[in-house]
């Protein structure tokens, strides 16, 4: 099928990065959210993100100007209806993605192609709630989406093989590279890389290491670009915590136990770089330890 038109659903941190490489890839966008103030912020951040892209001589400005003016937005989930694909990037909540489904369904062609960019989900469940399972995809971006090359595609139990195939010519287009992963709780990337900061945590907590020794042996030692403490604080602590309870609770197995210190940490509201606070203090000029 040929995509032309992209809905995407949810202007937050991934629907705007999201909006952003398609539009410079050559989609028609339409950007819907609930709320008039993120689509403003959005088409503000991704206007600067591209600023960013055009000093670094990674695009030009007449591109710049070209993939802005593709880019539109809505508040009304019915605009989206010529569509050729959405993409749902709303907050990450069953029942919220369920209604934009339901919603979005009676407006749409019967060929449009729905995915959603949810971490955590079963696409499989989404996908059987809508009237077109076959059609239905996880299409999950990594954050932030401008600069990851990763995207991984999932296949729902009844997803057809052209939604797959129409898909991963999509991921071409944007310069990106698929991975393809079944629908199991948490995927390819998280189902690996949450665990590692599980067990870094674990490590800190049971005095194995300090919080810099932690980090220093992964960064030196692993040749990881980020200690895994440090990285738990980018991605947000709450957020490694609702995907460890996903992997708990789906997979059923105890090697996936939360450990109770990061439990403590997002208990106390410390979740990282967004409060300023969480494996390191980040209120000073350079980041502290806080254990
Ligand atoms: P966010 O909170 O930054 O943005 C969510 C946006 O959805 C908000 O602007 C909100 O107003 C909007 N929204 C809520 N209900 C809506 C509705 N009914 N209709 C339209 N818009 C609605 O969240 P985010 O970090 O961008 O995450 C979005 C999705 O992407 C989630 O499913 C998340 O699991 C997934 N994801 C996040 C990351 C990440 O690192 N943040 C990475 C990969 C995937």
């Amino acid at each position: 099928m040929d995509i032309r038109k992209v809905g995407v659903v949810g202007a937050g941190q991934m629907g705007n990065g999201i909006a952003h490489v398609f539009a410079l890839a050559g989609y028609d966008v339409l950007l819907n959210d609930i709320s008039r103030d993120s689509l403003d912020k959005a088409v503000a951040l991704i206007g600067r993100n591209m600023d960013r892209q055009v000093s670094r001589e990674k695009i030009t400005a007449a591109e710049k100007d070209a993939a802005m003016a593709r880019i539109s937005t809505t508040l009304t989930l019915a605009d989206l209806g010529p569509s050729d694909l959405i993409i749902e990037a709303a907050t990450e909540r069953e029942t919220v993605k369920q209604a934009i489904f339901e919603d979005l369904l009676p407006h749409l062609k019967p060929e449009t192609i729905l995915t959603s960019n949810t971490s955590s989900i079963s696409i499989t469940r989404l996908a059987s709630r809508t009237d077109r399972p076959e059609k239905f995809m996880g299409f999950h971006f990594m954050n932030p989406v401008p600069v990851m090359q990763l995207v991984e595609l999932i296949r729902g139990i009844a997803t057809d093989e052209p939604t797959y195939k129409t898909l991963l010519k999509v991921v071409e287009s944007l310069g990106k590279t698929a991975a393809s992963a079944e629908d199991f709780p948490a995927f390819i990337v998280n189902r690996i890389l949450m665990p590692m900061i599980n067990e870094a945590v674990y490590t800190l907590y049971e005095g194995v290491g300090s919080v810099k020794s932690i980090d220093e042996s992964l960064k030196l030692g692993a040749n990881h670009p980020m200690g895994p403490l440090e990285l738990a604080d980018f991605i947000g602590l709450d957020t490694c915590l609702a995907i460890m309870n996903v992997l708990h609770e789906g997979l059923a197995d105890t090697k996936y136990r939360p450990c109770p210190l990061l439990v403590k940490y997002v208990e106390a509201g410390w979740l990282g770089r967004k409060t300023q606070r969480g494996f390191y203090d980040y209120r000073g000029d350079v980041p502290v330890p806080t254990r």
